[in-house]
């Protein structure tokens, strides 16, 4: 210690005893000087004793000076004796003085080095758990800077799980195991914290105060539980154990308090920073990730692909991309809601993953658009297997709240070449092969070939034009007339659309149906067929009064059977031409009934009370189920021209006629055989019962004022007008 730090009452004390040269007196000192005092007494009290021997010997042999008397010599010895006792004990007095005061000062100087140590502790304890980010390790710190600053064994920190329970989350030397669980106000811990107050555990005597709170098989000599306390709000508990040995005291209580409140400040930080942390990433994830699928999203795709062309840039040819996009998912989105249509997606992505292989890659582009990286497609078999694999996965059924849904997929695979060197000429030809996919049929896939290309920047062309077409009133309905059989009458008219292109002439529905059906362009074409198909009915029963009202039949595509508000357009339709009611057919394909999730059954009911008549188009050429004839109130079947074409053969095909004209007879519905281009054909389809027939024999769909002069002209029975 250095001078500066003596109080000045020591500095007095000191000099007064004679230690005036010490700056720094110490109870050493103090001792020595006792000491010699005592020393320099003893001799003076022994000279003192010599001298009164020595006058008592003078006073027998009487040889003493004569003015010593006896009484001089004793007042002088007893004061001087007197006056040494008073000065030692003066001395003493001090000394004793001096001894407290640097006893006092010396235990000071410990408790003062203590606390110094044990701040400097606290502080480094809490620079390291503020310096701690994460959770975990900011617990272990907090954990092991307390065992450190007490001299602690054992402990552990819980914190608070939801409102209710305390979880261990770190432990040292404990038979506590971490994920362990107390329910708040139950044990120590469930207590404190509860309570937020910190709780001393000494000996046996506190055992028998919470022997509520402390576990019988519990061994606790001397412990310690602190709550972790944050703006009020309680985080967690601190539990200490002591050494054995060793008791904490509430000195150790006080400073664990304060250590907890800093850990609690460090453990609410390092929460933060998780959340901030678990935030973040989850914002990088979804700049990466599709949050419906959790399949990459394009961006990440592009950058995986780009990765894989640069590590295979110098190695023969390993990676392929495939352009997947779901057949039939808008039908099911519209008619089984988005929320089924988005599990739906879901699904077909778990399917999508799990036919790949491991370093393969999926990607969900948006909608029903899937993409997939290939990373060993080393040869044209191993390219298909895996396209193959992925059509079979999404062939079987999904089961969509309740309902089983059949899709399929078309997939368009692009590999790279000299030609197509990076990604985007990649994505854009597996794009083209899976349109061409799509075209050929669906539920297949296609390789790119160069030639597609230049198909598709057609294909583009024409949605472009139909647009333009739609606008500009482009289109055109041609008729063809539906002949009574047994009379040859022609008793109704179908409607057929044209589009006049103004560079490609007059093009027929084949050429950009399909194509408005998946643009949904459809509607607007199929709207407008309705309304004028029905303007021209009314129209041509004007023209003719005399001769009979002609039934209207019009194709309803599957896109405009989808909507509810195909039921308000044929209405409006009705409304505005003033058509009676019966005398409008609508044709729908059996594919379009064969695709029902549900809601086709009562649409074509609200159809029907309107009074329209409805007829099944193509009847025999696709997957049909024939209980569907029951299901859909039905009134007319049309006899697909592949059975009335091969009539002549008179076998197989004219047996099957037969029996679906009886078939229709049964369940008391009209037949139309359609594509009748010879005589023998009316006369065979007549013997077997058939009501009506269509076809080129009769008239091609014509133009409404020859389609008009070529029913009310000519008996049709007899001759083709075409
Ligand atoms: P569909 O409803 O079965 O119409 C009959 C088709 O067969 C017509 O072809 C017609 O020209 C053709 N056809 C008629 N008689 C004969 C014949 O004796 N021999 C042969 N080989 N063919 C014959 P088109 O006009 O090219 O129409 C094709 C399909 O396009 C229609 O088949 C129908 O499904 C669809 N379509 C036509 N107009 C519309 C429309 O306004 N809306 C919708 N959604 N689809 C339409
Ligand atoms: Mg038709
Ligand atoms: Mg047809």
């Amino acid at each position: 210690m250095s001078a500066d730090h003596t109080t000045p009452e020591i500095r007095r004390a000191a000099r007064i005893v004679g230690l005036r040269e010490f700056n720094t007196p110490s109870l050493e000192a103090v001792e020595r000087r006792r000491l010699q005092l005592w020393l320099v007494m003893a001799v003076l009290l022994m000279c003192l004793a010599g001298v009164a021997v020595l006058t008592s010997m003078w006073a027998i042999q009487d040889t003493r000076p004569g003015w010593l008397s006896p009484l001089v010599m004793r007042v002088a010895i007893f004061g001087l004796t007197a006056s040494f006792c008073v000065y030692a004990f003066e001395k003493e007095l001090h000394l004793r003085r001096l001894t407290f005061l640097l006893a006092d000062e010396r235990v000071l100087t410990a408790a003062l080095t203590n606390r110094l140590r044990e701040m400097s502790a606290l502080l480094e304890a809490g620079k390291a758990v503020n310096s701690a980010l994460e959770l975990q390790h900011v617990l272990d710190v907090i954990l092991n800077s307390a065992l450190e600053l007490l001299e602690g064994e054992t402990g552990s920190i819980m914190l608070l799980e939801g409102r209710h329970r305390l979880r261990v989350v770190a432990t040292k030397g404990n038979d506590v195991a971490r994920g362990q669980e107390v329910a708040m106000g139950s044990g120590v811990a469930g207590y404190v914290a509860e309570e937020m107050e910190p709780l001393l555990i000494t000996g046996e005597a506190d055992r028998s105060t919470f022997r509520n709170l402390i576990p019988r098989a519990q061994r606790v000599e001397s412990g310690m539980s602190v709550p972790l306390v944050n703006r009020d709000e309680v985080l967690g508990v601190i539990n200490l154990n002591a050494a054995a040995g060793r008791q904490f005291t509430e000195y150790d209580l006080r400073a664990v308090s304060l250590f907890a409140e800093q850990a609690a400040a460090a453990i609410a930080n390092a929460r933060l920073f998780e959340m901030e942390r678990a935030h973040t990433a989850e914002l990088s994830y979804r700049a990466f990730h599709d949050p419906l699928t959790r399949l990459a999203n394009r961006a990440l795709f592009v950058e995986r692909v780009e990765e894989a062309l640069a590590e295979d840039a110098d190695t023969p040819r390993r990676l392929a991309i495939l352009f997947l996009d779901v057949d039939n998912f808008k039908m099911v989105n519209d008619s089984l809601g988005h929320a089924a249509g988005d599990r739906l997606l879901v699904a077909v992505a778990g399917r999508i993953e799990g036919s790949l292989g491991h370093a393969d890659i999926a990607a969900r582009f948006g909608g029903d658009e899937f993409a997939v990286l290939l990373r060993d497609a080393a040869d044209d078999f191993a390219l298909t297997s895996a396209a193959e694999r992925i059509l079979v996965a999404l062939q079987s059924p999904f089961s969509i709240g309740g309902h089983e849904v059949f899709i399929g997929a078309s997939i368009g695979i692009a590999v790279p070449d000299d030609d197509t060197p990076g990604v985007d000429e990649l994505l854009r030809n597996a794009d083209v092969a899976m349109y061409k996919a799509k075209d050929s049929g669906k539920g297949r896939y296609v390789v790119f070939a160069q030639e597609m290309h230049e198909a598709a920047v057609e294909r583009m062309q024409l949605e472009a034009d139909l647009q333009r077409a739609i606008k500009h009133h482009e289109f055109v309905v041609h008729y063809q007339p539906i002949v009574e059989l047994s009379s040859g009458r022609v008793t109704g008219m179908e409607a057929l659309v044209r589009w006049e292109h103004p560079t490609k002439g007059l093009l027929p529905p084949a050429d950009f149906v399909p194509l408005a059906e998946e643009t949904g362009l459809v509607l607007h074409i199929g709207r407008w067929v309705l309304h004028e198909a029905c303007r021209q009915a009314v129209e041509w029963a004007r023209e003719h009064p005399d001769r009979v009202a002609l039934a209207m039949s019009v194709n309803l595509s599957a896109r405009q059977l989808q909507l509810n508000t195909v039921i308000d357009d044929v209405a409006a339709a009705l409304d505005d031409s003033g058509l009676d009611p019966e005398r409008l057919t609508l044709e729908l394909t059996e594919t379009v009934l064969m695709q029902d999730t549900g809601d086709v059954v009562p649409r074509l009911r609200a159809l029907k009370q309107l009074g329209v008549q409805l007829a099944i188009d193509d009847f025999g050429t696709g997957y049909s189920s024939l209980s569907y004839l029951h299901k859909f109130p039905i009134d007319v079947l049309k006899i697909d021209k592949s059975f009335t074409g091969n009539l002549r053969r008179g076998t197989g095909e004219g047996v099957l006629t037969h029996a679906i004209i009886r078939l229709a007879r049964t369940l008391h519905l009209r037949t139309i055989a359609e594509g009748i281009e010879r005589p023998d054909q009316v006369g065979k389809l007549q013997a077997m019962g058939c009501h009506s027939g269509q076809g080129f024999y009769f008239a091609k769909p014509l133009p409404a004022h020859e389609a008009i002069a070529c029913a009310f002209g000519v008996d049709l029975t007899a001759s083709s007008t075409s």
